[in-house]
């Protein structure tokens, strides 16, 4: 595995494949890598076995195009494409290689092979830039490992601390500072970095839609408007442990149906949210303790991920489950602690950069609606420091997060298309 030291950019040698890359044939080359066999589709989770696997793919590809790669202190990792010519800040594009937990194919990787291949075009095509490109792979995009999304582009912007990262824990218990440390990143020194930030002009993200809106609309791709804002709170239900044969029912202090009552209360409320704040709640992870099935739960750890479009909306609606879930647990005679992992506010990208890429692309791409997004990116992070827009591919049937995510290959070419017409338009001027 080759080790990259933080700050200094490794160069290629002489003898790079002059190629353009084939955005299909590479996500192909990753597809056998974080294969989940107990839950189907992928796992790639920050410095785990598969994700250090994506990052060696990520360097050894961009070395092969005759990149630069350089990883900063937050783990992202940085492709650089900075020929004679190519000044001041750089146009930043890329999105992240880690997956959620039995993820899909694309979220992700598509952003990052769709960017690589778009500078390989560029250079193919001869293409002379006024500024450089940096592809960036995001480290834990999902926050599957840590509970935290967009750690590396959190940190980056100071969003968040080195003393708070350093403490979270993933599912064995192995701290965030152990993880760094054995990946050979120094733990003490993650956080702002606004040298990194500096370096980049504006970003420009390429994702898989998740959702289905382009699919109607007959457009291969689109442009955002903005991202709902979102947040997750963690809620550890702790009940009494017992026999679940020997225990009366009107002695029992059941977390589960404490987590029941929430389950239902988070569908339930977001219903009764005016709809045009587009609610919505969901529990996708339950932790049970001790988790016999001949038992009676002594503690249920709950992950409730709520959006809607702006911030008091989620507020709302997260006051209202938690009311529910607090009136459930006096019931039960249970206790419930909250943590609010995180919360992200509503993102608007740039309009002015948006508009820019709508010209670029519409003489190849034609229609190219412009449509709101429910899924949180990096892209959402940069947006409150630099000029910010993304791109999605479109996604027949609108699923994500899951194995059956997909786009066919005619529309990732098409994306890369896209995205090549954008940094081709961006980095032909100097404003
Ligand atoms: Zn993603």
């Amino acid at each position: 595995m080759t080790t990259v030291e933080t700050g200094s950019i490794v160069h290629a040698d002489a003898a790079r494949d002059a190629r353009a890359l084939d955005p299909v044939a590479a996500l192909e080359e990753v597809a056998p890598i974080g294969r989940d066999d107990l839950r189907g589709g992928w796992s790639r989770h920050l410095l785990d076995d598969a994700d250090l696997k994506m990052r060696e793919w990520f360097f050894q590809t961009a070395l092969r195009l005759g990149l630069g790669v350089e990883s900063d202190r937050n783990a992202n990792q940085w492709a650089v494409w900075s020929p004679e010519g190519a000044t001041g800040p750089a146009v930043g594009t890329g999105s992240h290689l880690d997956s959620v937990p039995g993820g899909g194919p694309l979220d992700g990787p598509l952003g990052v092979v769709s960017s690589l291949a778009a500078v390989s075009r560029l250079i193919a095509e001869g293409h002379r830039p006024t500024r450089p490109i940096r592809v960036a792979n995001f480290a834990e995009e999902e926050g599957a490992r840590f509970g935290v999304p967009c750690l590396g582009s959190q940190l980056l912007c100071g969003e968040l601390t080195a003393e708070r990262v350093g403490a979270l824990t993933d599912n064995s218990g192995t701290t965030a500072r152990e993880v760094l440390s054995e990946a050979g990143f120094d733990p003490d020194a993650i956080g702002a970095d606004p040298k990194c930030l500096a370096d980049l002009a504006m970003y420009v993200e390429l994702h898989v839609e998740q959702g289905r809106q382009l699919e109607p609309l007959g457009a291969p791709v689109g442009l955002a408007t903005g991202i709902l804002a979102h947040g997750r709170w963690r809620l550890t239900i702790n009940g009494r442990g017992d026999h679940a044969g020997a225990t009366e029912l009107d002695s029992r202090h059941d977390p589960m149906l404490v987590a029941a009552a929430t389950i239902q209360a988070a569908r339930a409320r977001a219903l009764l949210a005016d709809p045009s704040t587009k609610a919505r709640a969901t529990v996708g992870k339950l932790q049970v303790v001790p988790g016999g099935s001949n038992a009676i739960a002594s503690e249920v750890r709950l992950w409730l991920d709520a959006r809607a479009e702006h911030d008091a909306d989620v507020r709302a609606l997260v006051d209202g489950i938690l009311t529910d879930a607090r009136k459930a647990a006096r019931g039960e005679g249970c206790e419930i602690e909250l943590s609010e992992e995180s919360f992200s506010t509503r993102v608007t990208f740039d309009s002015g950069l948006t508009d820019r890429l709508h010209e670029a692309i519409a003489p190849r791409a034609g229609i190219v609606p412009r449509i709101p997004t429910g899924a949180g990116h990096d892209a959402g992070i940069l947006a409150a420091y630099i000029p910010t827009a993304m791109l999605f591919v479109r996604n027949p049937d609108g699923v994500s997060h899951s194995p059956h995510e997909g786009a066919s290959d005619d529309d990732i070419r098409a994306g890369v298309d896209a995205l090549t017409d954008a940094l081709r338009a961006l980095t032909a001027e100097t404003s």
